[in-house]
Order: C-alpha cells, then structure tokens, then sequence
C-alpha cells in the first residue's frame, strides 16, 4: 500500500510536524539521529521528496540517489567516525524488515559493527 506522505513519519520530520534530532539538511535531504540507536552513532538520511524505497526508484532519482550518499559520508565525518569507519544501509522491504515507507539511509558507527556480507 502506498504511504500518504501527509501522514508519513519522516515527511512529518521533515515538515517540523514531528521533532528529531536534525544534524544535516540541505534543499533535497536531511538528516537525523535514529530514535533507537543500533550504535553510537545511528543517523537517519532522507530525501525530502517522499519516495517509498530503493526499489521503484527511477533513472531520474539517480543523482539525487548519489547526493543521499554523499551526505551519508558527510554525516560520519561530522560523527568524527570517518577514520575508524562506518556503515551505510537501506532497508529494502519485508525480508530486510524496511519498516518506515519513506526512503532512508541508516549511517552506523562508532563501535564494530561486525560483517554480514
Ligand atoms: P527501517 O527498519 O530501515 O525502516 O528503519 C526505520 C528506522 O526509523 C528505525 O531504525 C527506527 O528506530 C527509526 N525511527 C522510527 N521513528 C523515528 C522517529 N520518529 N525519529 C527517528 N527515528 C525513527
Ligand atoms: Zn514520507
């Protein structure tokens, strides 16, 4: 089922409807503390533009894809966590347990992580 962006959690961060705890924002994305840390550092990167998921995203969204990425970095630099290394994840649907319908990229840091693939 599509999400109504009015009433999507992160378009409602995104709007100021909802309080977080903002560490980036620029025109196209923002970015926010997890509100239930997987890690030291756990922020959230979104697009201000509500798009459901990776999947289904079009040529068109490619370059606001890479930006999501970017700033992803530029997150854990700002983390300081830049040197002793981080991740960055997106939960795609059921099977990897995507729970909010609004795009995000989890930024993770700040202790081993541990690998999974
Ligand atoms: P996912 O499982 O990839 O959909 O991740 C959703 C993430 O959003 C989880 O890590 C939640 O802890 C986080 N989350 C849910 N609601 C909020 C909120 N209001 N502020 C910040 N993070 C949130
Ligand atoms: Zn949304």
């Amino acid at each position: 089922m599509p999400t109504d962006p009015k009433r999507c959690i992160f378009c409602r961060i995104i709007h100021g409807e909802v309080p977080s705890t903002l560490v980036y924002q620029d025109y196209r994305a923002l970015a926010f503390n997890d509100i239930k840390p997987a890690a030291p550092t756990h922020v959230l990167v979104v697009p201000r533009q509500h798009i459901e998921a990776l999947a289904g995203t079009s040529p068109e969204q490619e370059a606001l894809l890479g930006h999501l990425v970017r700033v992803a970095s530029q997150v854990a630099q700002q983390a300081g966590i830049e040197r002793s290394g981080f991740r960055v994840l997106i939960n795609q649907g059921k099977d990897a347990g995507q729970m909010i319908d609004h795009l995000h990229l989890h930024v993770l840091g700040g202790r081993p992580l541990g690998k999974m693939a």
